[in-house]
C-alpha cells in the first residue's frame, strides 16, 4: 500500500528533495575546497578562487539528476548514464594527465586504475590508505552501491551487460571463485612485497589483472547479459557486498510478492534468482542499484532504512548517492 503512495509522492514533491541534494553536494564540496592541502577541483587548479563556481555547477547538476532519478521508471536509464559519464570524466582526466597536463592528475604519483588495487596497493606498499578509507566510508554510508553508481570500472561492465536484453543466471560456484580471487590477490601482494619487487613490476601484475577483467566484460558480460566481471571476478565487489551489510540500507521483497519473476530480467547482478524471490530478499550480490523497483507492477520491491517508509528510505538513499556521485565527479582522479 505504502508503495503506491511512493510514486505519487515521487512525482508531486521533488523540490525539497532536490534542494537537499543541492545543499549536501555543495556542503561536501565546500568542505573539500576549504580543507584540502591542494586544490581538488579542476577549475580551482587552473583559476584559483573560481572553484566555487564549479561547486555551484556541480550542486545544480546534482539537484537536476536527483529529480530524474526520483522517478523509478527513469531511474535505471539515468543511473547508467551518470555512471558512464563519471567513468568517462575519470579516464579522460587520466589520459590528459598522462599527456603532460599535471593538473588533471591527483598528485602526480600514478596508480593503476583497477579496483582490485584498492586492496592490493596498500598491502604491497604498507602505506597510502586513502582509497581503502574512501571505499570503506562510502560503503558504510550507502552499502554496496559503490558497485552500482560510483566505481570507475563497474560502469563498463554495466554497459557491456545491457547489450543482451535478458540476463542469464550464473552458477553458484562463482561466489567461491571470487573469494579465491580476493585471497589470492592479498597473498600475491604480500609475497611481492616480501621478495622486494619494484613498484613497476607490481603495477604490471595489477595491469594484467585489469586487462583480463576487461576481456571478461567483452567476451562474457556482453553475451550473458550479466555483469560477470563484477559478480565473479572483482574482489572489491565482494568486499562491497560483505561490508555493505554494515549500512542500514536494504532492498527488500515484501511478503506479498507472487514470484512472477518480472524483476528477475532487469537485475544484471544475478541477485534475483527463484530462490531469492522465495526467500523474499535479494541475493548477496545486490548492489542497491534500484533497477528492479520499477519492474514490479505491484511495487512489492522497496528500499528499507530502519523504520522509515520505503518512499523516505529511497529518497534518503538517492540524496546520499547522487551527492556522492557529484562529489566524485568533481574530485575523483588518479
Ligand atoms: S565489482 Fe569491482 S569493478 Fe565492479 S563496480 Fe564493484 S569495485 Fe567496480
Ligand atoms: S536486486 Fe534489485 S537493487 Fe539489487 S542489484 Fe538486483 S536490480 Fe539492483
Amino acid at each position: 500500500m505504502h508503495s503506491k503512495k511512493q510514486s505519487s509522492a515521487a512525482v508531486t514533491k521533488p523540490p525539497l528533495f532536490q534542494v537537499s541534494v543541492f545543499v549536501l553536494t555543495a556542503s561536501l564540496l565546500s568542505f573539500i575546497q576549504l580543507s584540502a592541502a591542494r586544490p581538488m577541483l579542476i577549475v580551482e587548479r587552473f583559476f584559483p578562487g573560481w572553484g566555487w563556481f564549479e561547486i555551484l555547477a556541480l550542486s545544480l547538476y546534482a539537484g537536476f539528476i536527483a529529480g530524474k532519478m526520483l522517478n523509478p521508471t527513469q531511474s535505471p536509464r539515468w543511473r547508467l548514464r551518470i555512471w558512464i559519464l563519471f567513468s568517462v570524466v575519470f579516464f579522460s582526466q587520466l589520459l590528459i594527465g598522462l599527456l603532460g597536463v599535471d593538473q588533471f592528475l591527483m598528485t602526480g604519483t600514478l596508480h593503476i586504475p583497477v579496483p582490485a588495487m584498492i586492496v592490493a596497493g596498500p598491502l604491497f606498499r604498507a602505506e597510502r590508505f586513502f582509497m581503502p578509507i574512501l571505499f570503506a566510508s562510502t560503503v558504510f554510508l550507502v552499502g554496496p552501491a559503490w558497485c552500482s553508481h560510483l566505481c570507475y570500472i563497474g560502469a563498463w561492465d554495466a554497459a557491456a551487460s545491457v547489450h543482451k536484453k535478458k540476463p542469464r543466471f550464473m552458477p553458484k560456484w562463482r561466489h567461491s571463485v571470487r573469494i579465491g580471487i580476493l585471497l589470492s590477490i592479498a597473498a600475491v601482494s604480500l609475497l611481492l612485497r616480501w621478495i622486494g619487487v619494484s613498484a613497476v613490476v607490481a603495477g604490471g601484475f595489477g595491469l594484467a589483472f585489469g586487462l583480463f577483467g576487461i576481456g571478461m566484460m567483452i567476451l562474457w558480460s556482453r553475451k550473458s547479459g550479466v555483469m560477470t566481471h563484477c559478480i565473479t571476478y572483482c574482489p572489491i565487489g565482494l568486499l562491497a557486498n560483505w561490508f555493505g551489510r554494515l549500512s542500514p540500507f536494504r532492498v527488500r521483497i515484501t511478503p506479498s510478492c507472487n514470484e512472477c519473476g518480472a524483476c528477475r530480467v532487469v537485475c544484471r547482478y544475478n541477485a534475483l534468482t527463484e530462490r531469492d524471490l522465495q526467500n523474499r530478499t535479494p541475493g548477496r550480490t545486490c548492489t542497491l542499484c534500484g533497477d528492479c523497483i520499477k519492474s514490479c507492477k505491484d511495487q512489492w520491491i522497496e528500499y528499507r532504512f530502519f523504520r522509515l517508509s520505503p518512499d523516505s528510505a529511497r529518497k534518503l538513499f538517492l540524496v546520499l548517492i547522487v551527492s556522492l556521485h557529484a562529489v566524485f565527479l568533481g574530485v575523483a582522479r588518479i
